[in-house]
């Protein structure tokens, strides 16, 4: 096919013309097509949902992982992890740009992370040389294509760049959060010690009157500690989401049975739905940023309780995320310092 669609869809082999995500497999044959820009891969980061999956479902280890990868970027051409449906990004270089490209998104010989989910990333892996399923950083050599619509950001020089892929992987969330957040607001962050969890609390608790406002949970005592490092006045709560009855109750004994206008979800695990709906108050509202949210779940789950609230699916884009958590690593050198660390 000649033609090229800025979404990508003369790339779909199986079934042929289908936008990126649903189709089965993508092609990443050259030569490139107008407005696409060819990636010589140096490293992926696979979306945390997706790596724990993986890694529960092949032993914790990290060759048995790196196989699995390696079978689905195959199979697909491109890394779509089929039970959690998630993906993750990428970083390289810039090797190529289409002919006839007016506003090529960089150039060549730009170092890039995508902001794009690897699920919709046409994918070449030819060497896979460390997969960590701490960070769910894996180290590889390939190619990738981006399309005329796809977004990336150029990598900045004044942070490392492991500690660069890993906030822009997620960098949705705090800029959600900065949205959704009012002053009055009482919050409620699942999952508060992780990666996005951390980003939001922090914005978060900048945006409140009273940091003590809100609430940051997660399953272990050093976990949730992390969030109050980053943003200090914060309440912590610990215990396990999947508890919903539990959750609910803790909240509303901090709350003085009041509950949180808003619920952000930033957990890794399924089953954690009704937890955030039990928590939230009436004519509240819950931001499903993690990639183990159930639909199904959460939309009947709040219809048998009787949950009038709102409920947001985790839009991992929101206009100049990328520059806006880049900006909240650069002003503080605790999240710098606990994100490089996770
Ligand atoms: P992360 O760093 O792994 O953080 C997840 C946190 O949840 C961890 O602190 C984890 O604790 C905690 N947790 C796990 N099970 C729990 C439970 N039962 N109760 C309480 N806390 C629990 O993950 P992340 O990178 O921030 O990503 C968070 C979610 O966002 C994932 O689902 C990811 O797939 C999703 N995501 C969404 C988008 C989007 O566009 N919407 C983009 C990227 C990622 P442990 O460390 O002890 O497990």
């Amino acid at each position: 096919m000649d033609t090229a669609s800025p979404f990508g869809t003369h790339r779909a082999v199986d079934p042929a013309g289908a936008l990126p995500y649903q189709a089965k497999r993508l092609d990443l044959s050259l030569p490139l097509k107008p407005g696409e820009l060819l990636i010589d891969v140096e490293r992926l980061n696979i979306d945390s949902a997706s790596m724990t999956q993986l890694a529960a479902a092949h032993g914790h280890d990290p060759e048995r992982v790196g196989a699995a990868i390696d079978a689905i970027v195959e199979t697909c051409g491109k890394m779509h992890n089929p039970v959690t449906g998630s993906g993750g990004m990428l970083i390289g270089r810039v090797a190529a740009v289409g002919p006839d490209t007016a506003k090529p998104l960089a150039q060549v010989g730009d170092r890039i992370a995508t902001l794009v989910s690897l699920t919709t990333t046409p994918l070449r892996l030819d060497r896979i040389d460390n997969v960590d399923l701490t960070s769910h950083q894996v180290v590889v050599k390939g190619q990738a294509l981006l399309f005329e619509n796809s977004l990336l950001a150029v990598l900045p020089d004044d942070l490392p760049e492991t500690l660069v892929l890993a906030a822009l992987d997620v960098c949705g969330a705090p800029a959600q959060t900065h949205r959704l957040v009012g002053p009055d607001d009482r919050v409620l962050i699942i999952g508060a010690g992780g990666k996005s969890g951390i980003l939001c609390t922090y914005v978060a608790a900048k945006q409140v009157r009273d940091p003590r406002q809100v609430i940051a949970f997660d399953y272990k005592d050093e976990i949730v500690a992390r969030a109050a490092e980053a943003a200090p006045g914060v309440t912590t709560m610990v215990g396990d989401a999947t508890d919903a009855v539990g959750l609910m109750l803790a909240v509303s004994a901090a709350t003085d049975h009041a509950m949180v206008d808003l619920v952000i979800n930033c957990v890794n695990v399924p089953n954690t739905e009704m937890a955030c709906i039990l928590a939230t108050k009436d004519r509240g509202r819950i931001y499903f940023f993690s990639m183990a949210t159930n639909f199904q779940a959460a939309a009947l789950g709040a219809e048998s309780v009787g949950q009038d609230i709102d409920m947001l699916i985790g839009n991992g884009y929101a206009r100049g995320h990328a520059d806006f958590t880049l900006d909240l690593l650069r002003e503080s050198e605790v999240l710098r310092r606990l994100l490089q660390g996770r």
